[in-house]
């Protein structure tokens, strides 16, 4: 175990289902990750390991059928999984966030349905704001569900699906007619569905297409893609919580909890980057010594280990905060917006130490250096953090004069 980025104050059980984690990243993730990462390949073997720890029901509730952790023990699993490889944080982030919707906002009956499943991985979620044109101004949605006897009609572009393709769930949020009169403000004219469709892509039901994969720049091996409806019928019993209007507010708490994820993902992401740095450093020498015994690298190692340090304690406390039942959107954006750029710096620095060896396919930085920057977008870039984060300061410290 590191020196750096140690929690204080988990149980036995938290300890105990974080070294497993871990010895799993170093036994099953690492040695393959990059390989895979440059095959753009689905990592089948590693998401089959990791339904076997149960890590795809960690926080569903353990009636259910998961193991009813909080979501600091999920959020420090997630921080191991992406010292390994973002990626495969990636693919549990979307599915835990849908199953935090349904455990918070589901019917009983969309519980007792889709939560078993999920806990054994055997459904796995994925979620769908973002379009083609937009992104961070998810008011601005324009695809619609209509009503139409006992169904929806769904009609629109979505863009941007993590695990869009693998997913066998997707909460979709749209534009919805029923009980919004024209003029009705946009985020209570929304509502999520939960559109169930087989993995794959094409027409994969009537009315419903993933094109394909998106081509990306770094956090490959998930995939990530468009959804077109076209006519989509979805029953009414699949808009979330059964009724329509709340679907805004439904993902604006997924989100929450999805910020403390990617917060977590770069710590973990940094970690590894700090790792190989400091190792590094260590062999190679120029002008007679290792470069770690040159000032300017030791400072450079000082200041990685420090971002390492802050981003954990910060992220560490957002999560806490949720678990206490307190609100925690300031600090999960404020972790989340440090996390992000936190880890982008350090990778970068780790890439500065490896010299022209950093710009080599065969060392591992070279995939992190590709990773870091989706963490500045996912879940809300910086300037979306800065927002709410100002916004709710102002709340806090309202000027009593
Ligand atoms: C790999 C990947 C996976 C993703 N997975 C998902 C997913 O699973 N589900 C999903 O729904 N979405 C997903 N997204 C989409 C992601 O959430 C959006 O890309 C992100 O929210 C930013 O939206 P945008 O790309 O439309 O940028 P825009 O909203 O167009 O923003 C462009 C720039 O303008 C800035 N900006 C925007 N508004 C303001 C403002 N008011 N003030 C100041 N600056 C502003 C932004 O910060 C940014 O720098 C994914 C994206 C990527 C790249």
């Amino acid at each position: 175990m590191s020196r750096l980025a140690r929690t204080h104050g988990l149980t036995d059980v938290q300890q105990e289902i974080l070294s497993t984690v871990r010895e799993f990243v170093d036994k099953e993730i690492i040695p393959v990750a990059t390989q895979l990462e440059h095959r753009d390949e689905y990592p089948q073997a590693i998401v089959d390991g990791l339904k076997e720890l149960g890590l795809f029901g960690l926080m569903i509730p353990e009636e259910y059928g998961g193991l009813g952790e909080s979501l600091l023990t999920y959020a420090l699993c997630v921080e191991e999984l992406a010292r390994g490889w973002m990626s495969v944080s990636g693919i549990i982030n979307t599915h835990f966030i849908v199953a935090y919707m349904i455990k918070q906002h589901g019917t009983d009956e969309q519980k007792e349905y889709f939560l078993p499943r999920m806990a054994a991985g055997e459904i796995r979620g994925a979620f769908s704001m973002s379009e083609p044109a937009l992104g961070s101004d998810v008011s601005a949605i324009t695809s619609k569900a209509v009503r139409d006897g006992e169904d929806f009609v769904l009609t629109g572009q979505k863009m941007w699906l993590t695990n869009g393709g693998t997913s066998t769930l997707v909460a979709v949020l749209v534009k919805s007619d029923e009980g919004h009169p024209e003029g009705t403000a946009p985020h209570r004219s929304m509502t999520t569905f939960l559109v169930e469709k087989p993995a794959g892509f094409g027409e994969v039901l009537p009315g419903l297409t993933i094109p394909g994969k998106i081509d990306k720049m770094g956090y490959k091996g998930v995939d990530t893609t468009e959804l077109i409806m076209d006519g989509l019928r979805i029953p009414a019993n699949r808009v979330l919580g059964g009724k329509t209007g709340r679907g805004f507010y439904q993902m604006m708490d997924g989100v929450e909890v999805g910020r403390v994820n990617v917060a977590a993902r770069g710590c973990g992401v940094a970690q590894r980057a700090f790792e190989l740095g400091v190792q590094y450093a260590q062999q190679r020498h120029t002008f007679g010594k290792p470069i770690a015994q040159h000032q300017a690298i030791q400072f450079k190692l000082a200041e990685m280990a420090t971002k390492v340090e802050a981003a954990h304690a910060m992220m560490v406390n957002a999560a806490r905060k949720k678990d206490s039942g307190e609100r925690n959107d300031l600090e999960a954006g404020m972790a989340k917006y440090l996390a992000s750029e936190y880890c982008k710096e350090v990778v970068e620095d780790a890439f500065r130490i490896h010299g022209g060896y950093g710009f080599s396919k065969e060392y591992e930085i070279e995939r992190l250096y590709r990773e870091a920057p989706m963490l500045l977008i996912g879940e809300g870039t910086a300037e979306i953090q800065k927002m709410i984060i100002g916004r709710r300061l102002l709340e806090e410290y309202r000027f009593q004069g």
